[in-house]
């Protein structure tokens, strides 16, 4: 089709935010970064490169994700530990903060619950902002590589993906059969992975991570949850994922218990309160 004549006049009207996220309850940093400057470490796991753990994490404590030996990313999901229809919902995160998390931005949970699973309370590649090419790290723009999109493309079957790792760390978790937990797992939010979509064909593209060893994320749990990690087989993705080709490296979850008293005047969030009946 040609191009209508006000062509130009319609492409400049602006953009309008979709969700404003001004009326959002805010979490209280200070009172997170407070209790957290007393907590006490009480659990390391350490993922294993191509291969994915679990690790629970109480309401009101706190989760650390960091790189070691060499820069690696991680595919996260989410669970709330005593339910698992209620998961990261990596959609609903993205319409409200943006392509990807940081500090003081939430991590919301699938409907019809709609809370927030857990709030970043650090970020040591907070620096990093957005690069020329529209690239940003920790993105909830990404779904997980996988085998069945790696079968479409390649024509091979590879089984270290994330959303393989997920589904068998998941199934040793739960105890659930493979079949079963493969049916849990979600798109992911992609720590320490920097990501965006090209300006000239709007594809999904990744380049070397910044991460370096000691770099971390962390979050805050709002209720208690059950993380899932995958160190992806991409590496620091600045080149192919879903094979073996690129050096991988472990990373590391560790949970900070607060001190008693620490988190005074803190509620976890409660389920949506919409009514569910759909207008009928
Ligand atoms: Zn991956």
């Amino acid at each position: 089709m040609p191009e209508p004549k006000d062509a130009a006049a319609r492409r400049d009207v602006p953009p309008v935010i979709c969700y404003p996220v001004e009326t959002l309850p805010q979490p209280d940093l200070p009172l997170y970064q407070a209790a957290r400057a007393g907590a006490r470490l009480v659990e390391t796991v350490t993922v294993a490169p191509r291969d994915a753990a679990t690790i629970t994490v109480p309401g009101g404590c706190f989760l650390r994700m960091s790189s070691v030996d060499g820069p690696q990313v991680g595919d996260l999901n989410l669970f709330a530990a005593d339910d698992l229809s209620e998961r990261f919902y990596s959609g609903k995160t993205r319409a409200l903060h943006g392509t990807h998390i940081t500090t003081g931005d939430r991590m919301w949970s699938s409907f019809p619950h709609l809370r927030p699973m857990a709030t970043v309370v650090e970020d040591t590649l907070g620096w990093y902002g957005m690069d020329q090419f529209g690239g940003s790290v920790h993105d909830v723009i990404g779904t997980r590589c996988d085998p069945y999109t790696g079968r479409l493309l390649s024509g091979d079957d590879y089984h270290y993906c994330c959303h393989s790792n997920l589904t068998r760390a998941l199934a040793t978790h739960t105890g659930l059969p493979l079949a079963e937990a493969e049916m849990h797992v979600h798109d992911v939010m992609n720590l320490f992975m920097c990501t965006g979509f090209t300006r000239d064909t709007g594809q999904y593209f990744m380049k070397g991570s910044p991460v370096r060893p000691g770099d971390y994320l962390e979050l805050f749990a709002e209720i208690d949850l059950l993380a899932v990690l995958s160190a992806c087989p991409g590496g620091d993705c600045s080149t192919v994922h879903s094979s073996d080709d690129a050096a991988c490296h472990p990373l590391l979850m560790q949970v900070f218990v607060p001190a008693d008293g620490a988190l005074d005047g803190w509620v976890p969030p409660a389920r949506n309160a919409y009514s569910r009946t759909h207008g009928v």
